[in-house]
């Protein structure tokens, strides 16, 4: 998910049961929906074809969204038209039947993407009953299951996204997804690739590869740091190698795949 340009991991849109347009309405507000099982978006999508309800964005168990429904059209999902007209519909998973909690990675990345749309279209921070509204406030439900006011994950949930909220709107954004990315890499036990320390030939300083940059690494402090971050963030050392050796006789090449201006070494 492209949080700050809000595109989705995947799209899958609804060709019936939403409405075309907004008739001029701007978009104010964001409502919170749980879908009442653990489903996907594409669970959702074929739903929602016999069923005269829709959502702009699904989240599912593994955090994975799709687009259901484009934002500039009216999505069915408050059954309540000036609200359905003034907002945009987020559904997470159950992490089994009806009510049940979110996991853990639909929970971040539904509060995220509430963030994302807040800051998207310039709604403020989010703030319940303020401009994020759960289902039950347009109309009899249960739903948002355990994101409704004192249930179980309300309060975490409203707190996340606040926090999204303010790390996206001061730009931190690519640092905490990097970091998700390198969570979510160390539940799965796979290593990030390219991330790594390379020792080039006879020259006093060590290469810090990531996936964004490689950058030279003057003084030890600084080597340090980034070992020390990298084993936080991990659990493990970060790898080392000389360059051109055995090891790491893709060195080079690796370096010469970066655009220039990531490369300063
Ligand atoms: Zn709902």
């Amino acid at each position: 998910m492209d949080f700050a340009n809000l595109k989705a991991d995947e799209d899958l849109i609804m060709g019936v049961h939403f409405t075309p347009g907004r008739q001029g309405r701007a978009i104010d507000r964001v409502y919170v929906h749980n879908m009442g099982g653990d489903l996907t978006g594409r669970d959702c999508h074929g739903i929602w074809q016999d069923r005269e309800a829709s959502a702009h964005y699904c989240v599912a168990s593994d955090g994975r969204v799709t687009q259901t429904v484009w934002d500039r059209d009216v999505a069915w999902h408050a059954h309540n038209w000036p609200e359905n007209q003034r907002s945009i519909g987020v559904e997470h998973a159950n992490s089994a039947g009806p009510n049940t909690d979110l996991t853990e990675a639909c929970l971040d990345a539904g509060a995220h993407l509430v963030a994302a749309i807040c800051l998207y279209y310039r709604l403020g921070r989010p703030e319940w009953l303020g401009n994020v509204f759960p289902h039950c406030y347009a109309s009899p439900t249960d739903c948002p299951g355990p994101l409704r006011e004192g249930h179980s994950q309300h309060d975490e949930y409203v707190r996340r996204a606040g926090e999204w909220y303010d790390r996206m709107a001061s730009g931190e954004t690519d640092q905490r997804d990097y970091e998700s990315a390198v969570d979510a890499a160390d539940k799965e036990d796979k290593v990030l690739p390219n991330e790594c320390l390379i020792q080039p030939d006879g020259k006093p300083c060590i290469w810090h590869v990531t996936p964004a940059y490689v950058k030279g690494l003057t003084h030890p402090d600084q080597m340090r740091a980034v070992q020390d971050v990298y084993r936080r963030n991990t659990g493990r050392d970060i790898p080392v190698y000389a360059y051109g050796s055995e090891e790491a006789p893709w060195a080079e090449r690796l370096l010469q795949s970066y655009p220039k201006s990531c490369v300063e070494v």
